[in-house]
């Protein structure tokens, strides 16, 4: 694969351009563009510039409205509501976190509700931002139908990510951030490509049954959830959460109302946050660093976002796909 290298700094500016140049308004152009360039800071080059020609695609057919404001209404003393207007979720999560964050260190506990918003991206920058506050975060969203329920043969969950974030005062927050399915289409499509299996419970052929052949899931199969029977409820968890506990769509209505334009489709998005400080009292970030220490040092064992963190703390700038950048270029 042949590459550009990009600084941060000229990640940023490619973005910002191209979504200027097709329907963005200053903030919404400035808001996202920073996500991607966060995204390729960290290694989370799956929800980088990768994602931008997509959301063109949703900006083009004006399902995303790119000059959107976001409304934040108070519906009860630990509940916001945000209306996403069809902006997409940087924009609606830069009206909604700070309010989340004072409302849960005032009360304890908080929701944020989103609706109707625009999310292609990562979780962790929202989950991340309410643990740098000191706070417990928890946030997922539903998309598409991709994943069949344990024992079913045909889609019905989207792959549902869930992300949760633990503060460290003064240290990086400890974060994961994943899909609630086995594995990504695309990297069951690069297996095939690559001549690899793929381990047994990753999905079904077309006709329902197990395989490893991962040719056989990605020409008309499906991707089973992580975990078997015990995945397949945390994803039915989140298209609940998501879904009817905030009043948005599930997977499969998403589907049927979306235009196919390739863009992400409108949707919701479900957060919490937590005060250990209310709840527990002083004492509790040492109590849980404690554990962290026991835990990492045991062998083989890393915390979860500390491939990120360390990528982070490099500067310099990021080889990114030639094919991409020029893609890119050809649309501003
Ligand atoms: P991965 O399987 O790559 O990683 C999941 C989590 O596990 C990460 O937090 C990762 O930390 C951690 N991890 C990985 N390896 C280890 C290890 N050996 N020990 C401890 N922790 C580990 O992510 P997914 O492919 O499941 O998801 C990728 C991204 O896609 C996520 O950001 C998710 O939000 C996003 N997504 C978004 C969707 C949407 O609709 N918006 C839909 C589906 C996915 P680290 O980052 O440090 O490696």
């Amino acid at each position: 694969m042949n590459t550009v290298s990009l600084t941060l700094n000229e990640i940023l500016e490619l973005a910002k351009k191209t979504l200027l140049a097709n329907g963005c308004d200053e903030e919404n152009a400035s808001i996202l563009a920073d996500t991607i360039m966060r995204a390729e800071r960290d290694g989370s080059v799956s929800h980088g510039l990768f994602r931008l020609p997509a959301y063109v695609a949703g900006l083009k057919s004006k399902k995303i409205n790119g000059k959107a404001r976001p409304e934040l209404e108070n519906v009860a003393p630990s509940i916001i509501k945000v209306l996403g207007n069809n902006a997409v979720a940087p924009m609606v999560l830069s009206l909604g976190l700070p309010a989340v964050i004072d409302l849960a260190k005032k009360n304890g506990v908080a929701v944020l509700a989103i609706k109707n918003s625009h999310h292609m991206a990562a979780l962790w920058p929202e989950t991340e931002a309410i643990a740098e506050a000191g706070l417990v975060g928890i946030a997922c969203t539903s998309y598409k139908p991709a994943v069949a329920p344990a024992g079913a043969t045909k889609p019905l969950y989207g792959t549902n990510p869930i992300s949760f974030a633990w503060p460290r005062p003064g240290k990086t927050p400890v974060v994961y951030d994943m899909a609630t399915a086995s594995m990504a289409m695309g990297e069951v499509q690069i297996a095939k490509r690559e001549g690899h299996k793929v381990p047994l419970g990753t999905g079904l052929t077309k006709e329902g049954k197990e395989t490893t052949d991962p040719g056989e899931i990605a020409d008309g199969g499906v991707i089973l959830p992580f975990g078997g029977y015990k995945g397949s409820s945390i994803a039915m968890m989140v298209e609940l959460l998501a879904g009817a506990l905030i009043g948005e769509n599930f997977s499969f209505e998403t589907a049927a109302k979306d235009n196919n334009d390739g863009g992400p489709p409108s949707g919701g998005e479900f957060i919490i946050a937590i005060s250990p400080e209310k709840i527990s009292g002083k004492g509790w970030d040492k109590h849980a660093d404690q554990f962290f220490s026991k835990m990492s040092a045991m062998d083989g064992v890393r915390l979860p976002g500390e491939r990120r963190h360390k990528n982070r703390l490099d500067k310099g700038p990021r080889n990114i796909n030639e094919e991409l950048v020029n893609k890119i270029k050809s649309l501003s």
